[in-house]
């Protein structure tokens, strides 16, 4: 019997499979297992790379090569000689080598959780991981790692980030040679191209404004080019943002591409030229610098969804309407609310507003019902009273697909949120007082500090 390796058709075989695996990982631990395998792999080593490579990041292969060869030292004008010469063709041969392969993976990583907070975002909300086709994952991955290259080699001087109030003479010459090469980046672009790379900004910065929400830094309405600034750190960082409910990845980041910026690096509103319009503005430009025809067409976007596809986004359990991806339920809880315990009440910055009649003015209430607030996640509140039988009838049973919509939702929690409080004393012991025969409707509760006191309001007026 031959052993397993020994004939040029075990040899194809082993090639074959080597080829066919998904992941660098999964390469590396193959080759470990026999000396066929290990040898095969050697014999052809590029053509294993490159197939791998191609099954793990993807069709933008070629732009993830750009990316991983990218290194941080080289100066952008250099950069982009190498990318438009014709030696470029040498050394982009689209060889993958094992010294590619750890950024490569990174960077793949990223563009994947990308991928998925946007399919999650603005195709399919009821699952979390991408559902975008081949065409449209392809289309928003080039977008991506064009978004990648870009942050890295722009601005092509990172002091660009100090706030220099002199030297305005060198910041000119500057800028005009940073706008040359960012059009000339930007020229190797197609139109639709442009344009799907301009859709997947727009969406880094809705997730920049996220993060700003919940930091409650106010860093948007303080600075008026953070988001220029935001969007040149790069995807990577913003996902860290997003994944760290703050800015500090930011921050450090900018810190290390420029040591002299200064804490209060956000607060100062002078201009910083080579960052405000950071990528939108030299789109538009490139676009429109092309002749007429050209900028009239109308462009691709990522997600060609066809009204077939829209018929299948849920709508409001409750009121049908349709506003699919601000609709609460099981996957967008935590996106709409934060997962955060201590931001859990974020979108409702005040429940107790949301206290039905004059309860909302009863001050003595208030402080109670602030006090329970403030150590509950609104998730949790809103659990209970579907959970603890505290839903009143004219509200749907949740099912397996429910969604709510914000105006629904704040009706619903008008309607129950003085009943879950008596509950929560209720499982407290505390004592209660009589009811008052107004109820949530009393108006002495607003102004006589005494009848507050003494009476409960937290319940149905009887007359
Ligand atoms: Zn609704
Ligand atoms: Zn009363």
């Amino acid at each position: 019997m031959q052993k397993l390796g020994d004939s040029p058709i075990h040899a194809d075989v082993l090639i074959c499979i080597l080829r066919a695996l998904p992941t660098f990982e999964a390469l590396f631990a193959t080759i470990r297992v026999s000396k066929a395998l290990y040898t095969a792999y050697n014999h052809h080593r590029n053509e294993v790379l490159n197939a791998v490579a191609f099954n793990h990041v993807g069709p933008a292969l070629p732009l993830a090569l750009q990316l991983a060869r990218h290194n941080e030292h080289t100066p952008t004008e250099d950069y982009m000689m190498v990318l438009s010469s014709d030696e470029s063709l040498n050394y982009w041969d689209f060889q993958v080598t094992i010294e590619d392969i750890c950024h490569l993976v990174n960077h793949a990583n990223v563009v994947a959780e990308w991928e998925d907070l946007y399919s999650f975002r603005k195709k399919d909300i009821r699952r979390k991981t991408s559902q975008l086709t081949v065409l449209q994952s392809w289309r928003f991955q080039k977008a991506l790692y064009r978004l990648m290259l870009y942050s890295r080699l722009f601005p092509a001087d990172k002091t660009a980030y100090a706030i220099t109030k002199n030297g305005s003479v060198s910041v000119t010459t500057m800028l005009e040679r940073e706008c040359l090469l960012r059009k000339e980046f930007l020229s190797d672009c197609f139109n639709n191209e442009l344009n799907q790379l301009r859709e997947v900004t727009y969406f880094v910065m809705e997730i920049i404004k996220w993060v700003d929400n919940v930091d409650s830094s106010d860093m948007i309405a303080s600075n008026k080019e953070f988001m220029d600034i935001a969007l040149s750190v790069g995807p990577a960082t913003i996902l860290e943002c997003f994944q760290n409910l703050g800015f500090e990845p930011l921050t450090e980041t900018i810190n290390r591409l420029c040591s002299d910026t200064t804490p209060e690096f956000f607060e100062d509103d002078t201009s910083r030229p080579l960052l405000s319009g950071y990528l939108l503005d030299f789109i538009s430009s490139v676009i429109q610098a092309r002749d007429a025809d050209s900028s009239q067409h109308i462009p691709i976007p990522i997600l060609d969804i066809g009204p077939s596809m829209q018929e299948l986004y849920p709508r409001c359990s409750q009121c049908s309407s349709s506003s699919p991806f601000h609709l609460w339920g099981e996957t967008t809880w935590d996106y709409l609310s934060l997962s955060s315990q201590v931001l859990g009440t974020y979108l409702f910055p005040s429940l107790t507003t949301f206290l039905k009649g004059e309860l909302r003015n009863n001050p003595v209430e208030v402080k109670h019902v602030e006090a329970l607030l403030v150590k509950t996640p609104f998730k949790e509140i809103y659990q209970d009273i579907h959970t603890k039988n505290l839903k009143l009838s004219q509200w749907h049973d949740r099912s397996d697909d429910y969604w709510i919509c914000s105006r629904c939702l704040t009706n619903f929690m008008k309607d129950h949120l003085h009943l879950w409080v008596i509950m929560k004393r209720k499982e407290a012991n505390d004592q209660i007082a009589n009811d008052c025969w107004y109820g949530y409707n009393c108006r002495t509760q607003v102004h006589k500090l005494g009848h507050a006191q003494q009476l409960n309001h937290l319940c149905e007026p009887t007359r």
